[in-house]
Protein backbone atom coordinates (compact mmCIF):
# COMPACT_ATOMS: atom_id res chain seq x y z
CA UNK A 1 0.00 0.00 0.00
CA UNK A 2 1.31 3.35 -0.55
CA UNK A 3 2.25 5.91 2.25
CA UNK A 4 -0.78 8.13 3.55
CA UNK A 5 1.60 11.10 2.95
CA UNK A 6 0.94 13.41 -0.45
CA UNK A 7 4.71 13.29 -1.33
CA UNK A 8 5.07 12.28 -4.79
CA UNK A 9 7.96 10.39 -4.80
CA UNK A 10 6.32 8.02 -2.60
CA UNK A 11 3.92 7.41 -5.53
CA UNK A 12 5.21 4.61 -7.91
CA UNK A 13 3.24 6.56 -10.50
CA UNK A 14 4.94 5.28 -13.70
CA UNK A 15 5.17 1.81 -12.92
CA UNK A 16 1.50 1.73 -11.98
CA UNK A 17 0.47 2.85 -15.74
CA UNK A 18 3.20 1.10 -16.78
CA UNK A 19 1.70 -2.45 -15.12
CA UNK A 20 -2.08 -1.10 -16.24
CA UNK A 21 -1.33 0.06 -19.15
CA UNK A 22 -3.75 -3.03 -21.26
CA UNK A 23 -5.58 -3.66 -17.78
CA UNK A 24 -9.75 -3.96 -17.48
CA UNK A 25 -11.10 -1.07 -15.59
CA UNK A 26 -12.27 -3.52 -12.89
CA UNK A 27 -8.50 -4.44 -12.80
CA UNK A 28 -7.47 -0.75 -12.59
CA UNK A 29 -9.71 0.18 -10.29
CA UNK A 30 -8.86 -3.19 -7.95
CA UNK A 31 -5.49 -1.93 -8.19
CA UNK A 32 -5.82 1.66 -7.09
CA UNK A 33 -7.48 -0.04 -3.99
CA UNK A 34 -4.83 -2.35 -3.35
CA UNK A 35 -1.96 0.27 -4.09
CA UNK A 36 -3.86 3.15 -1.95
CA UNK A 37 -6.45 1.77 0.43
CA UNK A 38 -9.61 2.38 0.57
CA UNK A 39 -9.59 4.91 3.17
CA UNK A 40 -7.34 7.49 1.12
CA UNK A 41 -8.95 6.46 -2.07
CA UNK A 42 -12.24 8.42 -3.69
CA UNK A 43 -14.17 8.20 -7.07
CA UNK A 44 -15.15 11.73 -8.62
CA UNK A 45 -18.31 11.20 -10.89
CA UNK A 46 -20.91 13.94 -12.14
CA UNK A 47 -23.74 10.90 -12.14
CA UNK A 48 -23.58 11.77 -16.28
CA UNK A 49 -24.66 10.18 -19.22
CA UNK A 50 -21.62 7.51 -18.92
CA UNK A 51 -21.07 7.45 -15.11
CA UNK A 52 -23.44 4.20 -14.39
CA UNK A 53 -20.73 2.33 -15.73
CA UNK A 54 -17.77 3.58 -13.72
CA UNK A 55 -20.11 3.04 -11.26
CA UNK A 56 -20.67 -0.07 -11.72
CA UNK A 57 -17.28 -1.23 -11.61
CA UNK A 58 -16.60 0.90 -8.56
CA UNK A 59 -19.65 -1.03 -6.88
CA UNK A 60 -18.51 -4.86 -8.15
CA UNK A 61 -14.73 -3.39 -6.45
CA UNK A 62 -15.66 -2.25 -3.62
CA UNK A 63 -19.40 -0.48 -3.06
CA UNK A 64 -17.57 1.19 -0.22
CA UNK A 65 -14.97 3.69 -1.76
CA UNK A 66 -15.94 6.94 -1.42
CA UNK A 67 -17.79 8.67 -4.19
CA UNK A 68 -17.41 12.35 -4.86
CA UNK A 69 -20.31 14.06 -6.96
CA UNK A 70 -19.66 18.22 -7.31
CA UNK A 71 -23.36 19.33 -6.39
CA UNK A 72 -22.38 22.56 -8.35
CA UNK A 73 -25.81 24.26 -7.66
CA UNK A 74 -26.80 24.33 -11.49
CA UNK A 75 -27.04 20.88 -11.63
CA UNK A 76 -30.11 19.72 -13.74
CA UNK A 77 -33.09 18.31 -11.47
CA UNK A 78 -32.39 14.40 -13.71
CA UNK A 79 -28.52 14.39 -12.87
CA UNK A 80 -29.92 14.57 -8.52
CA UNK A 81 -32.56 11.88 -9.55
CA UNK A 82 -30.18 10.06 -11.40
CA UNK A 83 -27.80 9.90 -8.62
CA UNK A 84 -30.40 8.85 -6.27
CA UNK A 85 -31.09 5.88 -8.08
CA UNK A 86 -27.73 5.12 -9.31
CA UNK A 87 -26.86 4.91 -5.54
CA UNK A 88 -30.35 2.71 -4.85
CA UNK A 89 -29.56 0.37 -7.94
CA UNK A 90 -25.58 -0.45 -7.23
CA UNK A 91 -25.54 -0.03 -3.09
CA UNK A 92 -23.38 2.86 -3.49
CA UNK A 93 -22.72 3.12 0.56
CA UNK A 94 -20.60 6.82 0.44
CA UNK A 95 -21.32 9.04 -2.03
CA UNK A 96 -20.94 13.01 -0.90
CA UNK A 97 -22.44 15.75 -2.10
CA UNK A 98 -20.33 18.47 -2.31
CA UNK A 99 -21.51 22.13 -2.94
CA UNK A 100 -19.53 24.97 -3.09
CA UNK A 101 -18.61 27.44 -0.31
CA UNK A 102 -21.26 29.74 0.55
CA UNK A 103 -18.87 32.66 1.38
CA UNK A 104 -17.35 31.89 -2.00
CA UNK A 105 -21.02 32.33 -3.85
CA UNK A 106 -22.45 35.37 -1.92
CA UNK A 107 -19.16 37.28 -2.98
CA UNK A 108 -18.43 36.07 -6.08
CA UNK A 109 -21.65 34.98 -7.92
CA UNK A 110 -24.56 36.43 -5.80
CA UNK A 111 -26.84 37.10 -8.66
CA UNK A 112 -26.46 33.15 -10.43
CA UNK A 113 -24.47 34.37 -13.29
CA UNK A 114 -21.09 34.25 -12.95
CA UNK A 115 -21.44 31.06 -15.74
CA UNK A 116 -22.08 33.76 -18.31
CA UNK A 117 -19.80 36.69 -17.41
CA UNK A 118 -17.07 34.24 -16.60
CA UNK A 119 -17.17 30.70 -16.96
CA UNK A 120 -14.02 29.79 -15.78
CA UNK A 121 -14.41 31.77 -12.48
CA UNK A 122 -17.77 30.10 -12.15
CA UNK A 123 -16.10 26.66 -12.89
CA UNK A 124 -13.19 27.44 -10.57
CA UNK A 125 -15.96 28.14 -7.55
CA UNK A 126 -18.15 25.70 -8.20
CA UNK A 127 -16.15 22.77 -9.30
CA UNK A 128 -12.21 22.82 -8.81
CA UNK A 129 -12.25 24.49 -5.56
CA UNK A 130 -15.10 22.44 -3.77
CA UNK A 131 -12.83 19.22 -5.48
CA UNK A 132 -9.71 20.50 -4.07
CA UNK A 133 -11.52 20.70 -0.36
CA UNK A 134 -13.36 16.98 -1.08
CA UNK A 135 -9.89 15.38 -1.84
CA UNK A 136 -8.43 16.97 0.98
CA UNK A 137 -8.42 13.63 2.73
CA UNK A 138 -7.01 11.57 -0.02
CA UNK A 139 -4.01 10.50 -1.42
CA UNK A 140 -5.55 9.45 -4.97
CA UNK A 141 -8.74 10.00 -7.26
CA UNK A 142 -10.22 7.59 -9.82
CA UNK A 143 -12.60 9.26 -13.07
CA UNK A 144 -14.03 8.46 -15.91
CA UNK A 145 -12.39 9.82 -18.78
CA UNK A 146 -12.08 8.29 -22.09
CA UNK A 147 -9.08 8.74 -25.07
CA UNK A 148 -12.14 7.95 -27.78
CA UNK A 149 -13.92 11.56 -25.89
CA UNK A 150 -10.89 13.42 -27.68
CA UNK A 151 -9.65 17.01 -27.24
CA UNK A 152 -7.32 16.66 -24.21
CA UNK A 153 -8.25 13.58 -23.40
CA UNK A 154 -7.32 11.38 -26.70
CA UNK A 155 -3.77 10.98 -24.68
CA UNK A 156 -4.63 10.42 -21.36
CA UNK A 157 -2.66 7.34 -19.09
CA UNK A 158 -4.32 5.08 -17.24
CA UNK A 159 -2.43 6.25 -14.21
CA UNK A 160 -0.92 9.95 -13.97
CA UNK A 161 0.32 12.04 -11.09
CA UNK A 162 -2.06 15.42 -10.22
CA UNK A 163 0.11 17.33 -8.36
CA UNK A 164 0.24 15.64 -4.94
CA UNK A 165 -2.42 12.83 -5.46
CA UNK A 166 -2.47 10.02 -7.94
CA UNK A 167 -4.98 9.78 -10.50
CA UNK A 168 -6.33 6.59 -12.23
CA UNK A 169 -8.61 6.42 -15.51
CA UNK A 170 -9.67 3.03 -15.74
CA UNK A 171 -11.62 4.02 -18.54
CA UNK A 172 -8.83 5.40 -20.64
CA UNK A 173 -8.81 2.58 -23.16
CA UNK A 174 -12.52 1.91 -23.29
CA UNK A 175 -14.32 2.04 -26.32
CA UNK A 176 -17.62 3.49 -26.27
CA UNK A 177 -19.06 -0.20 -27.13
CA UNK A 178 -17.47 -1.48 -24.46
CA UNK A 179 -19.59 0.98 -22.27
CA UNK A 180 -22.43 0.14 -24.35
CA UNK A 181 -21.97 -3.42 -23.05
CA UNK A 182 -21.56 -2.59 -19.70
CA UNK A 183 -25.21 -1.13 -19.02
CA UNK A 184 -26.37 -3.71 -21.39
CA UNK A 185 -25.26 -6.58 -19.04
CA UNK A 186 -25.32 -4.55 -16.01
CA UNK A 187 -28.97 -3.45 -16.90
CA UNK A 188 -27.93 -0.07 -16.08
CA UNK A 189 -30.90 3.06 -16.55
CA UNK A 190 -29.78 5.74 -18.69
CA UNK A 191 -29.71 9.30 -17.56
CA UNK A 192 -33.13 10.40 -18.05
CA UNK A 193 -31.71 13.37 -20.77
CA UNK A 194 -29.89 10.66 -22.98
CA UNK A 195 -33.29 10.00 -24.43
CA UNK A 196 -33.79 14.26 -25.29
CA UNK A 197 -30.48 14.47 -27.36
CA UNK A 198 -28.00 14.90 -24.31
CA UNK A 199 -24.57 13.07 -25.09
CA UNK A 200 -22.22 14.50 -22.16
CA UNK A 201 -24.21 16.77 -19.20
CA UNK A 202 -23.06 18.88 -16.90
CA UNK A 203 -24.30 21.77 -15.36
CA UNK A 204 -27.80 22.93 -16.67
CA UNK A 205 -26.77 26.57 -18.36
CA UNK A 206 -23.62 25.28 -20.40
CA UNK A 207 -24.78 21.68 -21.64
CA UNK A 208 -26.82 21.60 -24.46
CA UNK A 209 -27.60 18.79 -27.05
CA UNK A 210 -24.96 17.31 -29.63
CA UNK A 211 -25.91 16.03 -32.95
CA UNK A 212 -24.79 12.73 -33.94
CA UNK A 213 -21.93 13.96 -35.92
CA UNK A 214 -20.36 15.72 -33.31
CA UNK A 215 -17.99 15.23 -30.81
CA UNK A 216 -19.70 13.99 -27.69
CA UNK A 217 -18.65 16.42 -25.80
CA UNK A 218 -19.27 19.45 -28.46
CA UNK A 219 -22.37 20.37 -26.06
CA UNK A 220 -20.38 21.29 -22.94
CA UNK A 221 -19.93 24.79 -23.01
CA UNK A 222 -21.23 25.51 -26.84
CA UNK A 223 -19.77 28.49 -28.47
CA UNK A 224 -17.74 29.70 -25.54
CA UNK A 225 -13.97 28.34 -26.64
CA UNK A 226 -13.81 26.17 -23.31
CA UNK A 227 -14.07 22.65 -23.27
CA UNK A 228 -12.85 21.26 -19.69
CA UNK A 229 -14.13 22.36 -16.34
CA UNK A 230 -10.76 22.55 -14.70
CA UNK A 231 -10.76 19.81 -12.68
CA UNK A 232 -8.35 17.75 -14.93
CA UNK A 233 -5.77 21.00 -16.02
CA UNK A 234 -5.40 22.29 -12.75
CA UNK A 235 -3.72 20.19 -9.85
CA UNK A 236 -6.39 19.88 -7.27
CA UNK A 237 -3.52 19.90 -4.76
CA UNK A 238 -2.63 23.14 -5.94
CA UNK A 239 -5.67 24.89 -5.82
S1 LIG B 1 -20.11 24.20 -15.99
FE1 LIG B 1 -21.07 26.25 -16.19
S2 LIG B 1 -22.49 26.50 -14.47
FE2 LIG B 1 -21.15 24.71 -14.04
S3 LIG B 1 -19.56 25.52 -12.78
FE3 LIG B 1 -18.79 25.62 -14.89
S4 LIG B 1 -19.39 27.64 -15.74
FE4 LIG B 1 -20.52 27.28 -13.81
Amino acid sequence: MLAASHQVEQTPVAALDAALRNATPHEVIAAALQAIGRERLAVVSSFGSESAALLKVTADVDPSIPVIFLDTGHMFAETLAYRDQLIDILGLRDVRSIKPDAASLARQDADNELWFSDPDACCRIRKVEPLARALAPFAAWINGRKRFQGGLRAAIPVVEQDGARVKFNPFANVSREDIVAIYRSANLPQHPLVASGFRSIGCMPCTSRADAGEDERAGRWRGRGKTECGIHTVATSAV
